[in-house]
């Protein structure tokens, strides 16, 4: 018998109704033979609610208790989507990720899987179960509950499929991987397939339909990853290895990302060591920077900004005021209503010219960017979230990305 991995996110487990819907289509595949192992990640918007909570109680909350609590998200989808199975008169057993043998290490939050005892997951696939595991969680050395960051129960369902190298089929609230966010642009083309490097790419860079990891842990194992909707039967895309079929278009797809703080430290004097000393601070607190820029030198000063996730506010607060008073005359301020946008497309390898396109779009709308990053498939800009739409409406049309 064939086992099959398929993964539900939290607006198809989002209520009892649709949890029941979950059962039955897992029981269709069931019935064809298949073993069935069904990774889930917390009902609708409970992670969201979780996080409210703890930041209602501090600001920066301890991040291990932050995994103990976000980590309960699953554990109640797992238990009734299980008992749905049971009242529909299959064996079935929930596992938390401890016990599904998810092992983990990193950062609490931030988990990364490093491997999986399987022997759990197979005793009980071999008992005739169908096993159902929490998305988005694992345990670490210490024996303490970790998550994977947000979105992880993708990862989990791949890494389980790696492990077991088997098929893995990720259900979600959209037909499949569209060229650009249906829900900003709906008249974007649906893919039939994509390349584990651009999907990796556009997920990096804000296609949150998967999560990063998950692809590239695919990548690395060569499972092909099926994304479809939940609900009905439409046909989805697969993400999987490059082949000469999808090189058809230089641009495969365009990604936004809304969690872009903008930071600026005006009035630096030009000497690299002030730079460094920036930097340095930004480190220390652990911020991830993304994009970075400066501005010619005037009069002996320049003023340097960076971008980095909204996540880490509190702790760009704590650095900027650290500053302020190692660095006298700096002044730091901080902007939030900036959107990345990306074009991504394994064709601008081989192709030129793409920059200029969008750079001569932008202007033809009036937008105006603030920086700019390139990678071998992909070049990014942050704007003004105000003039996203304008921006993803222009350049879908202009790059082919229409249906
Ligand atoms: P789940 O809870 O099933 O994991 P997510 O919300 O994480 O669902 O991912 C699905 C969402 O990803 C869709 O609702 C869609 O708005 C968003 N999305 C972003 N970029 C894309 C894209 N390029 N193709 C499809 N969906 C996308
Ligand atoms: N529940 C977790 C989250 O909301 C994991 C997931 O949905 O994949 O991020
Ligand atoms: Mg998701």
């Amino acid at each position: 018998m064939a086992v099959v991995v398929q993964k539900y996110g939290g607006t198809s487990v989002g209520t009892i109704e649709k949890i029941k819907a979950v059962a039955k289509k897992v029981i269709e595949r069931k019935e064809q033979g298949n073993e069935m192992i069904v990774v889930v990640s917390a009902m609708g918007k409970t992670t969201d609610s979780l996080i409210t909570m703890a930041k209602e109680i501090s600001p920066n909350p301890d991040k291990r208790e932050l995994d103990m609590l976000v980590s309960t998200g699953e554990q109640i989808s797992i238990a009734l989507l299980s008992m749905a199975f049971h009242e529909y008169g299959y064996n079935s057993i929930s596992l938390t990720g401890f016990q599904a043998g998810i092992k983990t290490d990193g950062l609490h939050t931030k988990n990364r899987i490093t491997d999986i005892d399987i022997k759990n997951v197979k005793k009980n696939l071999n008992a005739g179960r169908i096993v159902v595991v929490a998305g988005f969680q694992g345990i670490n050395e210490n024996g303490d509950i970790t998550t994977l960051g947000r979105g992880g129960s993708d990862t989990t369902a791949v890494a389980l499929a790696a492990k077991l190298k088997c098929a893995c089929e990720i259900y979600t609230d959209v037909e499949g991987v569209y060229c650009v966010d249906p829900r900003v642009y709906p008249k974007a083309k649906k893919l039939h397939s994509i390349s584990y490097e651009e999907m990796m790419e556009m997920a990096s860079l804000g296609a949150g339909v998967m999560e990063t990891r998950a692809v590239e842990l695919g990548f690395k194992y060569n499972i092909p990853i099926y994304v479809a909707m939940t609900h009905g039967n439409k046909k989805g895309t697969v993400i999987k290895e490059y082949d000469d079929t999808m090189e058809g278009k230089v641009i495969t797809g365009l990604t936004l990302n809304d969690d872009v703080l903008m930071i600026t430290v005006n009035n630096v004097e030009y000497k690299s060591k002030n730079i460094a000393r920036i930097f340095d601070k930004v480190a220390k607190h652990n911020i991830n920077i993304d994009m970075i820029s400066q501005t010619a030198p005037f009069e002996g000063y320049v003023n340097v900004s960076f971008t980095c996730s909204t996540d880490d506010n509190y702790s760009i607060d704590a650095a900027a005021n650290e500053l302020q008073t190692e660095i006298p005359g700096i002044e730091v301020s901080k902007e939030s209503d900036i959107t990345k946008l990306s074009v991504v497309g394994i064709g601008m390898m081989k192709q030129s010219g793409v920059a200029a396109k969008v750079f001569n779009i932008f202007s033809d709308n009036n937008i105006e960017f603030k920086q700019v990053t390139t990678s071998e498939i992909s070049i990014s800009y942050t704007i003004n979230t105000s003039d996203k739409q304008k921006a993803v409406n222009a350049l879908a049309e202009a790059l082919d990305l229409r249906a």
